[in-house]
Parts: structure tokens; C-alpha cells; sequence
């Protein structure tokens, strides 16, 4: 299997490299971790938060799904990935910062947009759609405000409200509320553009987003 003996290529690299360079670090690192910083960003393979923000192991605790999407607070799921990383996050290692890390070309919002996406071998279950059906109402609006104005795609506009969303629905878990106000947590969303590079923070008053300049 090519695939998997790439994988094993990659890990010889990583022993031969970056382990033996950085072996105080993840000697430090063997016990415990102290990230500052919970990444919450889309499973795609071209947007590894990490990468982006050069991150160093240890630093970024991240967690990763289909459009990078936070639910609200549902006291009745018994099994929450998002909340449980959340909880960790903010209780355990007490980040500093949450950041809702979205990205360009979106395929989680793009099936959205176009909510007639079928995973092949999916069957009747449809988790995709199911999964974004987290952001309907936010699409629906999205859909509406658009309306029937062609100068206008959707798609980054759904990307960018969906950060929105999902940076409202942190506030929804009890201890993201309590941790903001006390202001011991900052809640941030950025998107990353795959095909030019750029970053783009949202501005937590205005609700827009804006490019961080390159560097020189
Ligand atoms: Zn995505």
C-alpha cells in the first residue's frame, strides 16, 4: 500500500529530523503539556493549524471536524468529541485563547450551500448533512440576505458566519462563559485562504474579518 508506506517514510523522516532536533522539547513534553492556545479547525488536509501558525509540538491544543464547527451546549448527548475537548481545554489546561480556525473552499460548507451532497457508501445515514445541519438556520439567512444578487457568492459569506456561529455557541458551555467573563479566556476566529495565503481575524466588535498583513 503506497499510502501507508508513505506514512512510515514520513515517520523515519520525523525520527531522523525533527525528533532529534527538538529532543529537549519532547523530553519536556513526555509528562505534560501546557498549550496556550485550543484550535478548533476543519478536518481538511490542506489546513493543518499547525502549519499555518508555525506552531512547535506542545503548543496548540487542537481539535479538528467537518467545517470546523462548534454545537451548542446539549445537555442531553451523553458523547460530545467538541464538548469534552472544550472542557479539557479550558478547565484542565486553562488556554488562554480558543480560536475557531475556519478556511477558503470549504467543502463542509459547500456542501451546505448546496445541502444535496451524498457521501458515496453513506447510505440512509447522511452524516455530512446531518452534521451541517448544525448551521441551517445560519445558511438559510445567509441564502435569504444573498438572495438573488449573482455578484454575490455565498460560500464566503457562509464561511464567515459560520465562525460567527460557532464562536456564539462556545458561549452557550457554562465554563467558556464563566472563563470570558472573568477574563481569564479570549474567543477569536480567523480564516485561512488556501490559494493565496492569507489570514483573516474577525474583529470581535465589528464582526468583520480582516487581513493580517504579510510580512515584508
Ligand atoms: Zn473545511
Amino acid at each position: 500500500m503506497p499510502a501507508f508506506q508513505a506514512l512510515i517514510d514520513g515517520y523515519h523522516r520525523f525520527r531522523a529530523g525533527p525528533w532529534r532536533e527538538q529532543r529537549l522539547r519532547y523530553d519536556a513534553l513526555a509528562t505534560a503539556q501546557a498549550p496556550r492556545v485550543m484550535v478548533i479547525a476543519c478536518s481538511d488536509s490542506r489546513v493543518d493549524p499547525t502549519r499555518v501558525f508555525d506552531a512547535a509540538p506542545g503548543e496548540m491544543f487542537v481539535l479538528r471536524n467537518i467545517a470546523n464547527l462548534v454545537p451548542p451546549l446539549d445537555p442531553t448527548l451523553a458523547q460530545s468529541s467538541v464538548a469534552a475537548a472544550l472542557e479539557y481545554a479550558v478547565l484542565i489546561l486553562k488556554v488562554d485563547y480558543v480560536i475557531v480556525f475556519g478556511h477558503a473552499r470549504c467543502g463542509g460548507i459547500e456542501a451546505s450551500l448546496s445541502g444535496a451532497y451524498r457521501s458515496p457508501g453513506a447510505g440512509e445515514g447522511d452524516f455530512i448533512q446531518r452534521w451541517m445541519g448544525l448551521i441551517a438556520p445560519v445558511r438559510d439567512r445567509v441564502l435569504e440576505a444573498v438572495g438573488s444578487n449573482p455578484d454575490i457568492d455565498p460560500q464566503p459569506v457562509l464561511e464567515r458566519a459560520s465562525i460567527r456561529q460557532s464562536i456564539a455557541n462556545l458561549r452557550t458551555y457554562p465554563f467558556v462563559r464563566e472563563a470570558e467573563a472573568a477574563g481569564r479566556l479570549r474567543l477569536a476566529g480567523a480564516i485561512f485562504d488556501i490559494a493565496d495565503g492569507r489570514l483573516l481575524l474577525l474583529d470581535s466588535e465589528s464582526g468583520a474579518f480582516s487581513a493580517v498583513p504579510a510580512p515584508s
